[in-house]
């Protein structure tokens, strides 16, 4: 386990969040998750939103952070995660993540959204690019068949709510003439 908080370098205490062991710093709050325990976490707080990308993976879009790996001391970068003003640090190295207080929070309340409002369209989409991403090799096809299945359950769901908007759509469209 690490030892200080690479935001204000008080010693991390190791704590179970979500069934997973992080540290976390009793100063500012923040907590370093080790390697990938920040999607295991975010898994466990909104399942249906495990499909999401798996930021920590993205290659692009990193900028320097100037805190440094409380796992390896090398110098972390910064993420900017989609569509909320949160930024990420993480290891280059695959040590892990850090998220300063409230952070999780706000990505877990992101991924209930995204959950809750992504149009039928785009989640045929999601599962598209599911597909892609194991005919190129990029994540086991077992992950896939379980991110898939979430997928499919939303849709499920979508689809029972967007129909009778559609058919209301159509029944409109036909009286503009
Ligand atoms: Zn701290
Ligand atoms: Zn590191």
């Amino acid at each position: 386990m690490p030892n200080t908080c690479p935001a204000c370098s008080t010693a991390l205490r190791p704590i179970v969040l979500e069934g997973v062991a992080v540290a976390h710093c009793g100063d500012c709050g923040g907590t370093w998750l080790p390697g990938h325990r920040l999607d295991v976490v975010l898994d466990a707080l909104v399942p249906d939103a495990s499909w999401l990308d798996d930021l920590l993976t993205r290659a692009h879009g990193a900028q320097d952070s100037n805190r440094r790996c409380p796992s390896c001391d090398g110098s972390m970068e910064t993420l900017l995660w989609p569509d909320t003003e949160v930024s990420v640090d993480r290891c280059p190295s695959g040590c892990g993540a850090w998220v300063d207080a409230g952070e999780l929070d706000r990505i877990a309340a992101h991924r209930v959204d995204v959950v809750v409002q992504k149009p039928a369209s785009e989640l045929l989409k999601a599962i598209a690019r599911e597909v892609e991403q194991v005919a190129e090799g990029q994540e086991p096809p077992s992950m896939a068949v379980s991110e898939i299945a979430d997928l499919l359950r939303l849709l499920g769901r979508r689809v029972f709510v967007q129909v009778p908007v559609v058919a209301a759509g159509a029944n409109a469209g036909s009286q503009h003439g």
